[in-house]
């Protein structure tokens, strides 16, 4: 089931932790008849509800009768605001390499306009191994657009050489031999890797990274 209601989600219900035909009922407004999330120590939300939240529902979600806190590249959308890495972590700012690598993340997530950081927090995460990270491009959040394999990649690519194009929108570089050993046709039978697909909505390029 596809879901079509977010700018910033474009994906399956697989991919979110969204369960279809849970036996829960929805904390806030007590329906079943929605997806629902099991709220765990992994989500942090933010609601009026008075009382403790178990379960939360999509359609409530869409009502905006809850948020979500997200990681962002170059931070974390809070209930108080826009919170960067380096004020989070104060010593990334003495990193050799802080200002070629983090400080241009924190200035493309601050030059965001509040009424998206609004829209991105009214959407689901998506199901990520360690954590789900939102990218950013054009003054924007980038959209969630699934899980790519090797197929993904050779598809996507502009001259079918799925590797180079791994490489060219990759985020978090991790090696040379990456992509050939997590996800060619002769990769590793231990390749575990997964990679989290982007698209801009302005100028539609794709970017991702793998954990
Ligand atoms: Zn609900
Ligand atoms: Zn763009």
């Amino acid at each position: 089931m596809k879901i079509t209601n977010f700018k910033y989600l474009k994906a399956q219900l697989d991919q979110t932790p969204f369960e279809h035909n849970s036996k829960r009922n929805c904390s806030i407004c007590g329906k079943q008849d929605s997806p629902q999330l099991e709220l765990d120590e992994s989500y942090t939300i933010i609601t009026q509800h008075p009382e403790p939240i178990e379960s939360a529902c999509l359609n409530c979600l869409i009502e905006k009768k809850y948020a979500f806190e997200h990681q962002v590249e170059g931070g974390f959308l809070t209930e108080e605001g826009i919170l960067l890495e380096s004020e989070k972590f104060p010593y990334l700012k003495d990193s050799s390499d802080y200002s070629e690598n983090l400080l241009p993340k924190e200035t493309r997530l601050v030059a965001i306009e509040t009424s998206n950081v609004q829209v991105l927090m009214s959407t689901p995460p998506f199901s990520a191994y360690q954590e789900a990270v939102w990218l950013t491009h054009c003054n924007d959040f980038m959209s969630f657009v699934g899980n790519w394999e090797h197929d993904d990649f050779v598809v996507k690519s502009p001259d079918g050489n799925a590797q180079h194009y791994f490489d060219e929108i990759l985020a978090n570089y991790n090696g040379d031999d990456f992509y050939e050993k997590q996800f060619s046709p002769t990769k590793s039978e231990y390749a575990q890797s997964i990679f989290y697909a982007f698209e801009c909505s302005t100028c539609k390029i794709h970017r991702g990274y793998v954990e």
